[in-house]
């Protein structure tokens, strides 16, 4: 089994993280039986034991064998969290095992909480309207600090409270597709888990082949589609990623989801004065949106100042707010489905775009 830099800690493997299938095959590896590994799956993924101490239904040399040959069964600890006394937002900062900072929001709706992960300590991408591309790539996540992050906030909660997940916190979750994959996994086989593929979505700023990639495992989660732009030059400007994949090649693998998965799309779509709310924006979006399945999240602009930007991303201002509401009109009267995304959490920078840690 390929073992990452990661999932390694003090040169022993760390077990969380691993699927189903990978924990029987360990087992089996070290001469055990195969249905440890389902014990193992349950105590660490359903009933978020702590230590391999309290797996009382695995024995008592097993554990104490588990515990000197493998790492900790925490990926994360709990560093700060903080609450937005406008509105109950709240950011958990964690430190992996390796000593690198990243942050997971919950926003709070009525019946329908929902927590936003991160799949990578900083970002790659460099999107100019973004602060965790600000803050450039530290690393990948493992598929254990990404389940971590919910099995640490989820114990903070009310069993059952966390019923939407967005992997839409620090980084690009189709360029750590392995670790987000299996992460996915996890919740999937987790059949006694509140949390339902279909309430999970990835967001991508746009790797195409990945998209491609997920609606072949037949996962079925939905996808959020980081939009922003419907023309290539501006998209470019705006996420340098979009050169390597333009938008064409992007749109080909949305279809190819929408329709292998049978889901609607979501597309994002951050409003920025005069870069992407003109009428010739107007347009065009609607021709794309009137082509498949699809709602549109408009997300007002959140001020990247406490990150002291420079050059584009210091240019960049939100779209007022009538205008914002003129536009989102607009759409509706097309028959789009259109949510906008009050803004939540931007007096403690937990906002859309604001998450970066020095
Ligand atoms: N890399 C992924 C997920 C992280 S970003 C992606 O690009 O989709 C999650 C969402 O927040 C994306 O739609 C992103 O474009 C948006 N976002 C980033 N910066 C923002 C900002 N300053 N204001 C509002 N939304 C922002």
């Amino acid at each position: 089994m390929k073992s990452e830099d990661n999932t390694v800690i003090d040169k022993k493997l760390v077990l969380k993280g691993y699927t189903l299938n990978e924990l029987k095959e360990y087992f089996s590896s070290i001469d055990e039986k195969r249905f440890r590994g389902e014990q193992l799956f349950n105590w660490m993924y359903r009933h978020l034991a702590d230590t391999y101490d309290e797996m009382d239904s695995v024995p008592k040399v097993l554990r104490v064998k588990l515990s000197e040959t493998t790492g900790p069964i925490n990926t994360l600890s709990l560093v700060t969290k903080t609450t937005s006394p406008q509105s109950g937002t709240t950011k958990f900062l964690f430190e992996t095992l390796d000593g690198y900072k990243i942050e997971s929001v919950v926003i709070p709706e009525e019946n329908r909480t929902t927590l936003c992960l991160s799949t990578q300590v900083g970002c790659p991408l460099d999107c100019k309207f973004c602060a965790t591309g600000l803050m450039g790539y530290k690393k990948n996540l493992s598929a254990g600090e990404i389940f971590d992050q919910y099995k640490l906030i989820s114990k903070e909660y009310e069993k059952g409270t966390i019923k939407n997940i967005v992997y839409m916190g620090m980084g690009e979750p189709l360029i750590n597709f392995e670790q987000t994959l299996k992460s996915l996994r996890i919740f999937a086989e987790n059949v006694d888990t509140s949390i339902r593929l279909k309430r999970i979505s990835v967001s991508t700023a746009g790797i195409a082949p990945k998209i491609i990639e997920l609606a072949d495992t037949g996962l079925r989660v939905k996808i959020a589609f980081s939009l922003h732009s419907c023309f290539d030059d501006i998209r470019s400007r705006l996420m340098p990623i979009n050169e390597k994949y333009p938008l064409k090649e992007n749109l080909r693998a949305i279809h190819y989801y929408a329709k292998k998965t049978h889901t609607r799309i979501s597309f994002e779509y951050v409003m920025i004065d005069g870069i992407n709310d003109r009428e010739e924006d107007f347009f065009e979006l609607v021709k794309i949106c009137k082509s498949l399945p699809c709602k549109i999240n408009v997300i007002p602009f959140n001020s990247l100042e406490h990150m002291n930007p420079t050059g584009f991303s210091a240019e960049l201002k939100p779209t007022p707010k009538e205008r914002i509401e003129a536009f989102v009109e607009a759409l509706r009267e097309q028959n789009i489905i259109v949510t906008v995304r009050f803004t939540q959490g931007d007096d403690i920078a937990a906002a859309c775009g604001q998450l970066a840690y020095p």
